[in-house]
């Protein structure tokens, strides 16, 4: 098999019509000799999705799809296509056509002259809200300037990868997905081209401000610690501040006697370390909890139903 194109999906009944000639087109025009295969992953899609996906099976054997047990979010989604994926290139693409399934020959290509990864990297965002362009360039920079990983700004999660890359994927077991960046982490030559990102061809995204800041989140914890290493050193300006006014309070009830019976000082001092205490707490909190996650080891999607060969299909009952 020589490409895999792995396609996420979460209610994009409004998409799919349009998408799937259009790869198919695209993968056909590039006459592989290797063939192809297109892997949707239905995301716990509560719309027609499913049997649309299924009718598709249907005609065309290169059509492969993993209906998952649930929603599990975009990059469980993308993980359990890359862990399903024979090709020696696999394309990650998104289903709702912001990613031009056209740029995908020029992605190959590229790759083929002597790279691991080629992303695609957005010149410009059509038809997305100011805020979602907005936190979505912040987010980019901060974790730029907190991780030692360079983790390409601007470009989401389309890009077409080796084997090699695939492997090293399916060898880095976290349960908190950020693909962008274990991608980055993973090494090798990598290079990219630019494209300007289009609308989405129809439907709504399924990315609710709840699950972008969760990918922010899981991003930052696993590609830095500079948040603990910020709050410890909050904890010590705060704690070495705290102990000028002790100072300064004893000097004043002892030595000078000039002083007020002030709420005013005690009130913002408490009020001061208490929310620097709930800060720190809530850092080390979020990296506390992605390490129990990791700790209980659980599997990271069930599937329900796959026309994949069956070795892919995990048997509970064993
Ligand atoms: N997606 C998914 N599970 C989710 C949310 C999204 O599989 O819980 C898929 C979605 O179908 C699409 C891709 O991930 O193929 C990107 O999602 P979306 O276009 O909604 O995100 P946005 O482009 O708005 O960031
Ligand atoms: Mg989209």
């Amino acid at each position: 098999m020589e490409l895999s194109v792995i396609i996420p999906i979460y209610n994009e009944e409004s998409t799919l019509g349009e998408l799937y000639p259009r790869v198919r087109n695209v993968l056909e025009g590039m006459a592989l000799a290797g063939g192809y295969e297109m892997i949707f992953i239905n995301d716990g899609s509560r719309d027609r999705s499913l049997p649309m996906l299924l009718d598709l099976a249907a005609r065309d054997a290169r059509v492969r799809y993993i209906d998952l047990s649930r929603n599990f979010g975009h990059q469980i989604a993308v993980t359990a296509g890359l862990d399903n994926a024979n090709g020696e290139a696999v394309v990650i693409i998104d289903a709702d056509l912001q990613d031009p399934p056209e740029l995908i020959p020029e992605l190959y290509r590229k790759l083929r002259t002597g790279y691991e990864v080629v992303y695609a990297k957005r010149r410009s965002r059509q038809g997305e809200s100011v805020a979602k362009k907005f936190t979505a360039r912040l987010f980019y920079r901060i974790l730029a300037s907190i991780t030692n990983v360079s983790i390409p700004v601007d470009t989401g999660d389309f890009r077409i990868i080796s084997r090699k890359v695939v492997e090293g994927l399916r060898r880095m077991p976290e349960q908190n997905k950020f693909l962008r960046g274990q991608i980055s982490w993973i090494g090798y030559r990598q290079t990219f081209v630019e494209y300007d990102r289009a609308e989405r061809a129809g439907g709504e995204t399924g990315y609710t401000y709840r699950k972008m800041i969760r990918l922010a989140l899981d991003g930052i914890t696993a590609f830095s610690d500079v948040p603990l290493k910020a709050a410890t050193l909050m904890g010590f300006t705060v704690s070495g501040i705290a102990f000028l006014v002790m100072l300064y309070t004893l000097y004043s009830r002892f030595i000078t006697h000039n002083y007020e019976p002030g709420w005013a000082s005690l009130m913002v001092s408490i009020l001061f370390l208490g929310g620097v205490q709930l800060i720190a707490i809530g850092i080390i909190g979020e990296y506390m909890a992605r390490m129990s996650a990791n700790v209980r080891q659980r599997p990271l999607y069930f599937i329900a139903d796959t026309n994949l060969p069956a070795v892919a299909v995990p048997d509970l009952a064993e």
